[in-house]
Parts: structure tokens; sequence; C-alpha cells
């Protein structure tokens, strides 16, 4: 890559949640291969981000690479509206399977936002099909995060979720306090009164309960306890809830269970996936829900269900997520994800001792150093980048979730060289 290129993106475009003004550096990476990213300058790094929760199998997988290839000589994209195509076939078949029992429904959506927005629909149409059109708002747990589109901006985090600017213009949902029990602790009721009095007396207002189940991601990187889940799940039963588990990030394995509302044994009645489902190759998310749901829905007045964007169900993106979901389904990925908490709880455990950490937490194959006041991104990515690994904090929390394939190896030397880049901070 030419400076004149950098200087090009520096000038013109946007990376996420970024300033036009002095843009902070974009490091070129020209190649990734494994668990490794290749910069212009031929440095190697290990990734610990994986791509943001996706990219589960490693970069450049033979087999993912051979899908993408047959499917694009075949036919990269055809419209879905009144056509089908065996890609999109092959992959509601594998989630139907691997999603918990009853979620039977898929709708195909095109990003993790999207499929939000696809299940807060669903939810408002259902109960408007019931003849019950003022449940027609969500209730939410604080310290969560849904994604950038508008419904699904107005259940996150409130204050810490990025949106603040825009809480006049977003519909207003009921917020219920976050979970403070951690996953591992001993279970009170007293973490879910706030929820259920909020239940009991908005529910004629409230179509669902939207929520990342056992893990918030980007909005606090909490862990909670599978008490709350279980006791969401009765109490929307009891009040005529919908709930909407919003797996986006925890999807495939990430927690230790395939999905994280197994740690609960629940089922939802709304599924959000996306983020791993291609295993990091493009863009595809999909929303499920139960037989008697979409049923209920396309019996309304609308007689079908409102969504249906332009690429949906892209082929080339099914036939790379039908083919992630079967390397899944065949390879030993909760070997590998067990094997990756215990490499993180090893490996994370002297930065405990640091003066600047306030908390360590694992679960699964996902590491998080919490510090004690926030860390400047830039100068701290820089000294990652020297210490040959890929990680961007965000606030004071400094965490990794590496595909599931990383080495032990490669693993050790991510996490030290994460504590000595953290013991310098
Ligand atoms: C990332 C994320 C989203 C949004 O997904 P995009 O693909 O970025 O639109 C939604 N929910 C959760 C829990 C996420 O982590």
């Amino acid at each position: 890559m030419t400076s004149e290129q950098i200087a090009f993106d520096q000038q013109h475009i946007w990376h996420p949640y970024s300033s036009m003004i002095n843009p902070p550096p974009a490091y070129p990476v020209v190649a990734a291969k494994g668990v490794r990213l290749e910069l212009a300058d031929g440095r190697q790094l290990i990734d610990g981000m994986a791509s943001w929760w996706s990219v589960i199998h490693g970069y450049g997988h033979p087999e993912l690479n051979a899908a993408a290839h047959a499917q694009i000589d075949r036919m990269s994209h055809v419209m879905f509206g009144g056509i089908t195509h065996e890609p999109a076939i092959e992959l509601a078949r594998r989630l139907v399977e691997m999603t918990p029992e009853g979620l039977d429904k898929v709708f195909i959506a095109d990003s993790g936002s999207v499929a939000v927005e696809v299940a807060i629909k669903m939810a408002i149409q259902y109960w408007h099909a019931k003849g019950l059109p003022a449940k027609h708002r969500l209730l939410t747990i604080r310290s969560g995060y849904h994604g950038d589109t508008f419904g699904a901006m107005s259940v996150c985090d409130p204050v810490g979720g990025m949106h603040e600017i825009f809480t006049g213009v977003l519909p207003q949902q009921f917020f219920a306090p976050r979970p403070e029990i951690p996953f591992g602790g001993d279970w009170d009721e007293a973490d879910i009164s706030a929820l259920e009095r909020l239940l009991a007396k908005e529910h004629a207002h409230i179509a669902a309960l939207i929520l990342e189940p056992i893990v918030q991601g980007a909005g606090g990187m909490r862990f909670y306890h599978p008490g709350y889940l279980k006791r969401a799940r009765a109490l929307c039963d009891e009040y005529q809830v919908l709930l909407i588990a919003d797996e986006v990030a925890t999807g495939f394995g990430r927690t230790g269970k395939l999905f994280a509302c197994e740690h609960a044994g629940i089922t939802p009645d709304i599924l959000c996936v996306g983020k791993a489902l291609t295993g990091g190759y493009m863009t595809l998310a999909a929303t499920l829900t139960r037989s008697d749901i979409g049923e209920t829905i396309s019996a309304g007045g609308a007689g079908c269900f409102m969504h249906g964007p332009t690429f949906m169900a892209n082929p080339l993106a099914c036939a790379v997520a039908a083919t992630s979901l079967r390397l899944l389904q065949e390879g030993d990925w909760a070997g590998n994800v067990a094997r990756i908490e215990r490499g993180l709880k090893t490996g994370l455990a002297p930065a405990a001792e640091l003066a600047g950490v306030a908390e360590v937490r694992c679960l699964g194959a996902i590491g998080v150093v919490e510090m004690k006041a926030p860390v400047n991104t830039v100068a701290i990515q820089k000294e990652f980048v020297a210490e040959g690994i890929w990680i961007r904090p965000f606030g004071k929390l400094v965490y990794v979730m590496p595909p599931y394939v990383m080495n032990n190896e490669d693993l050790a030397s991510l996490t030290s060289a994460m504590v000595r880049v953290l013991s310098r901070a």
C-alpha cells in the first residue's frame, strides 16, 4: 500500500465510530491467514479479536474458500422474492437443527442490526395480529448493545450505549437495571425484582423483552448469572411478553455453549444470530422464531411479514455460512473453546495483580481485562502492534475473543504480550 493510498483513506473514508478531524491511524492489512493478520510492511499480528467475534475458524479456511469459489462460479446473487436456492435452504436447515428446539421459522437478514430490527418488527406484528396493538414497546436491560440502526439503538444502553445524541429521536423504551450477579456467583432473587416490577406495571404496553443472554458485549463485556435469564423467561411467560435473545455476538459456541441461552436451559421466542454466521467471511445474519409466531404474524391484517431487503439471503453469503455451520457441527468447537478458556484464564491471571487493573474475567473464548481508568486506544494499540498482536480496546475494556482454532502457543503469546503492555499502562 502506498502512502498516497493511506492519505486518501485518512481524508475520505469513515471507519467505525471514527472522526474526520485528525483520524486515528488505520493499520494497512494486506492478507490474513489462520489466526494472523499481515501488515503492508510484512509484520504478522496474532489476531485477538477474530474481527469482532466473527472469524471462528480462522482466516482463509480452505473449505470456506472452496465454498465461496464454487458458489461464485454458479451465481453470486439472485433476488429472493419469488425465487429460492440451495444455499439458503441448506443454511436454514442447519440453523433450525442447531438452535434451541422450537425455533423453526428463519428470516435471513443482512447484518446483526438488521436481524434485531426484524426481531422487533416480528414482536410488534405478532401482538398487532393478536388484536393487542398497544403492546408495541420494548423492554430491555441496561448495559446492552444491539446495533447501530434506529430500532436497535433504542434498546442500547441509553447512557453508555454510544447513542445519547439520538435520545430525542428514538422510540422510548423501558429499561430495567442491568443484572448485577456475575456468572458463577450465587443467585439471588433480588437481582430480578426490578425487571419483575416493570413487567407487572407495563406489560400491557410491552411487545418483547430483548437482551443479550449471559454476555453483554459492546455495552460492557459483562457476564451475568444464568438464573437471571431463567427467571426472565418465566416472567415473560407470566406477563405475556415475547423474549428476544440477541445472540449476534454469543451465538455459535463463543461462550462455551453453542448458544448462550443453553447456560440457562431456556428457549427464546425470537433469536438473532450474526457475526460468526459466515465464519467472518462476509456480512449475514438471521432471525429465527417459533412456528406459531410466524403463523400468527401471517394471519394478521398485513397478511405477511413486512420486511424484505434487496440482498436478502445472498447465495454467496449463504453458501459460506452453511459451510461454516457444517464445520462447527462436524468439528470440535466445544473442545477448542474450553481449551481457549483455560488458556485465557491462565494467561491473563497475572493481569489481575497489576495496579491499573480492576478485574479479569473469562468465559468460553472471551477474555476481558477491565482497567480502573479508560485506556488511550491509539497509544495502547501501537504498543500491542509492536508486540505482534491485534487487540482493539474500548473505554476501560481490553478484551480478546480469539478464533477457536488458535493453538496454545499463539494463545500464550497473545496473553503474555497483552499482560506486558498492560503492566506498562
Ligand atoms: C454486533 C452486534 C449487533 C450488531 O451487528 P452488526 O452486524 O454490527 O449490525 C447486534 N447485537 C449484538 C449483541 C452485537 O454484538
